[in-house]
Formats: C-alpha cells, structure tokens, sequence
C-alpha cells in the first residue's frame, strides 16, 4: 500500500488515489477499520460497526472500479448515524426501545450512496431519538469529543461528527431537527450542512419532528460536504415533502463560482446576549477578512427571542405523536410480563424510553390536548411563521446570513444533563433555521486557547443551499486550517 497520511485524506482526493490505482477501496477500508479500533474505545462514536459486511462491500467495489463502473462514491467508506435506515443492519436510534430492530429496507439517502458505490461503516451514536445536543441522553453511553475526552461532542448527530473528526470513515450522514448537523460539526471542527427542508428524502429516516428533520452530511472539508449533498439531494416520490426540485452541481458550483461576492448579512440578535468572548472574537475576525471582498450589512431578524420556546412546542408536539408507534406491538422492545394490554403498552414505554425522550412526549402530549392546542401549539405555529417571515425580509436585503453556531465551546461532560433549558439553549443559533426549513452549514473557523473548535454558521434563502456552500468554501480555502484533533497525532 501507497503511504497514506489518513488525517490528508479526504473523499476527493480518496477517489483520485482510487482512480490512479494508488490505493484500493479495500485497503481504505482496511484504514478506516483500523482508525475505529484505535480510537473508537476512547470516543465512542459507533453504536455498530459492521466489519465484514464493510470488508466485502469494498472488495466488490474493487471489482467493479476494475470493470468501469462509474459510481462517484466508488469505495468510499462512510457512516450514518443510527436513526437511518440500512436494510439488514441494526437501526436504535440509541433508545432502549429498538435495541433489537433490524432495518427491513434502506433509507432512500442510503439507496442513492449504494449506487454510487459507498461502504457503510456501521452507525453511529446519537442523542435518543435524537432529542438532545450532548449525545449524553444515547440510551447506551455517551460518545466523546476527540479535542478534549471530558468534553461532549454535541448532539444530537455527536457520533457522525466524531467519526469525521477522527477519520473513522471519510464522512457521515446526521439528520438535524434543531442544529444537530451544525451543533456537533462545530464542537468537532468537521464541516455539516443541514439542507433546505425538502431537499433531501426523509423516507428511512426515523421521524421526530417531521416538520424540521432533515437528512444531511458531515466532511472533512466543503468540497466532501457539497459532494454527498449532491448524492443525496433530489426529489423521491416516497416523501411527500421532498421538493420536485433538480439539485445543482453543487462541487461544480463552488467550484466555477469560487470569486462570487455577496451581501453578507449579520443579524443584530445573533451577536447580542452570552456568547463565549473567543467565539465573539473569531467570528470577528472572519468578518473582518470577509470586508474585503463581500458587503456586510448589519441586519435584524426581531423574533429571534422566541425561537427556542417555539421549538420546544412543536418539536415535542410532533415527536409525541410520531413516537406513539412505540407500544411494543409491531416493533422493538415488549415488556413481556404483562397482563392486560394496558400493563403491557404502559411498562413497554416505561421501560423502553430514556428521562428526555419521556419529557419530551408528555411536553407534546400536553401542548395537543384539548383545551391546550390553541394556547401552545397554534400559538407556537403562528410564531413559527413571524420567524420564517423576518428571514423572508432579511433575504430580501442580503444573499447570505452570517452567525455564530453556538453560544460556547464544547462543554463538560456532566455539565448541563441535569439542566435541560441549559441544553436546550445551546441550540439558540440553529433552531431558527429548522423552524423556518432554511439551508445552514457549520464550518470550523479556528481554536480556542484550550483548543477546542469553533465553528460559523452561514444561513441560506429556501433551496440557495449552493450559495452557503460557495461561501463556506470560500472561507474554508482563505482561513486554510488544518482541524486535526490532537488525539489522531499521538
Ligand atoms: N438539540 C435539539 C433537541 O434536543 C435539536 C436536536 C436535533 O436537531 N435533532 O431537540
């Protein structure tokens, strides 16, 4: 085998490597195995690895790279997080409750990176349900930050981000309902875009928020990042949200597009408040080298304020009844010593969901019940609109929004689980754009004195996803950073 520096190695260059027959999918596989039994017992980023199947899948790719096959994901060894569905492999959601399940069918993201001839890892940890920001509410163990073991890796998609950060695989799948692309991308110095709300098929992804879920990829850099969107993207007939909607060439967008300038807004209500003084002045910084190519205009997006406990309405609201199929009669977990039906439905849920996922449905259950919906959450649902309106005007002034992706660093691990407002309030920055199906990407835009990452988050108009990649690649070729946790160089 060619001498590879894995921590150089990315998806593009990867399938240069393949192409000029330097490296074989099977030895890249054999790399990114070895990278998860070095590190995996120290971050804990997998909930399953599937060796052989990953093994075989890369010798078949081998064959078929000699016979011509033209998948652009050819023997390219990927993770998913485990609430996307892999036909014959475990699906949790890292819940009690579908500890056994087995997939029956493949999400259709999944479907779309087969045929492009990538090779699935294994699945990756993950907030239950993916209600969280710390992956700390995992119903198994929480995963690591590869920067610092104390620290949390953010949540929900923590163990996606972790396996890009430490080069188990070269990229990943998450799904974000509130900032769980954008969240863990930041504390892990990897890149995460959450697509347009209908830009990217949710069918095989397990359904918390319907409303606000969205599939989409962890990189090592932008270019992975646009190119696995490019793969995944695009209309599906078995997601009635999906957009009938051709995707761009996204690499060959920000690619042809590299000198585009633009209108850069920074929203006035994103910059007030507690925010870490060393994310403030990184994110100076940036704005300061982007004023020589861009206009900066400061902006105002005035519900801001209300986004948080918006979320926390409807988020619960939908997820209590997108969970009300967890009563141990079709799937997953049954309390077996049951006597009557009741008995069983009862200690079935009991027994089967984690603290946060409980308090989340009875949040739900409560802002639906009669007498309740029209205070909480038709209430809720008319604030979503005033949120969704202030960025509607916004884009009428700007192309793009420019905002911190979190108020702090990574945190302690420990830190805010017996604190759930804390946690939630650490999604303050990427809540906003769930609620109103908008575009964002987290980029890495430097270190802390402690060395922990910080990211930025780049907000786009309704299905302009290729413009926050343009700018987030340009950013990313400018600032020229080299986010390797120190646990990969010792
Ligand atoms: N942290 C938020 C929550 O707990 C968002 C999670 C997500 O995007 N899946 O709901």
């Amino acid at each position: 085998m060619a001498e590879i520096e894995l921590t150089e190695l990315t998806i593009l260059k990867a399938l240069e490597l393949l192409e000029k027959e330097k490296i074989s999918s099977t030895e890249l596989v054999e790399l990114s195995l070895e990278q998860i039994k070095r590190y995996d017992p120290l971050v804990k980023a997998f909930l399953y690895v599937d060796e052989e199947g990953a093994k075989e899948s890369a010798k078949r790719a081998d064959e078929l790279r000699k016979k011509g096959y033209p998948g652009k994901l050819l023997g390219i060894p990927l993770s998913i997080k485990d609430n996307i569905c892999i036909e014959g492999l475990p699906t949790t959601c890292a819940s009690k409750i579908l500890q056994n399940f087995i997939a029956p069918y493949d999400a259709t993201v999944i479907e779309k990176l087969k045929k492009e001839g990538a090779i699935f890892l294994g699945k990756t940890n993950l907030d239950e349900f993916a209600m969280g920001s710390s992956t700390e509410n995992s119903g198994f163990f929480p995963t690591h930050n590869p920067w610092d073991l104390e620290r949390v890796p953010g949540g929900s998609s923590g163990g996606s981000a972790v396996a890009t950060a430490c080069r188990m695989g070269l990229g990943s799948l998450g799904s974000d309902t509130g900032g769980s692309i954008r969240q863990p991308a930041a504390f892990c110095g990897v890149v995460g875009l959450k697509p347009t709300y209908g830009m990217v098929s949710r069918f095989g992804l397990v359904a918390f928020a319907s409303s606000l879920d969205q599939i989409g990829p962890f990189g090592i850099n932008v270019e992975d990042t646009a190119l696995l969107l490019q793969i995944i993207a695009g209309h599906d007939e078995r997601d009635s949200t999906s957009y009938p909607l051709e995707p761009p060439d996204y690499l060959k967008f920000i690619k042809e597009n590299f000198n585009l300038s633009y209108k850069i807004g920074l929203p006035k209500e994103y910059f007030e408040g507690e925010i870490d003084p060393e994310i403030t002045k990184a994110l100076e910084n940036l704005i300061k080298l982007l004023k020589k190519k861009h206009q900066i205009k400061e902006i105002s997006l005035p519900h801001t304020e209300y986004a948080v406990a918006t979320y926390y309405i409807i988020a619960p609201a939908e997820a209590s009844s997108n969970l009300a199929r967890y009563d141990g009669v079709k799937y997953g977990f049954r309390y077996r010593e049951a006597k009557t039906l009741m008995e069983m439905y009862k200690k079935t849920r009991a027994y089967g969901f984690g603290k946060e996922v409980k308090r989340r449905i009875m949040l739900g259950t409560y802002a639906l019940s009669a007498g309740y919906y029209d205070a909480f959450y038709l209430k809720a649902s008319k604030v979503r609109t005033l949120i969704m309106q202030d960025f509607v005007k916004a884009f009428e002034e700007v192309d793009l929004i420019l905002t911190p992706v979190t108020p702090t660093p990574p945190f302690k691990l420990g830190e805010k689980v017996f604190d759930p407002l804390q946690m939630y309030l650490s999604d303050i920055f990427t809540i906003p754009v769930n609620l109103a199906g908008l575009p964002g990407i987290s980029i890495p835009i430097g270190l802390t004195q402690n060395h922990l990452p910080i990211g930025a988050q780049i907000i786009g108009s309704h299905f302009k996803d290729e413009l926050v990649l343009n700018l987030a690649y340009q950013i990313e070729r400018q600032l020229n950073l080299k986010m390797v946790p120190n646990l990969l160089k010792s």
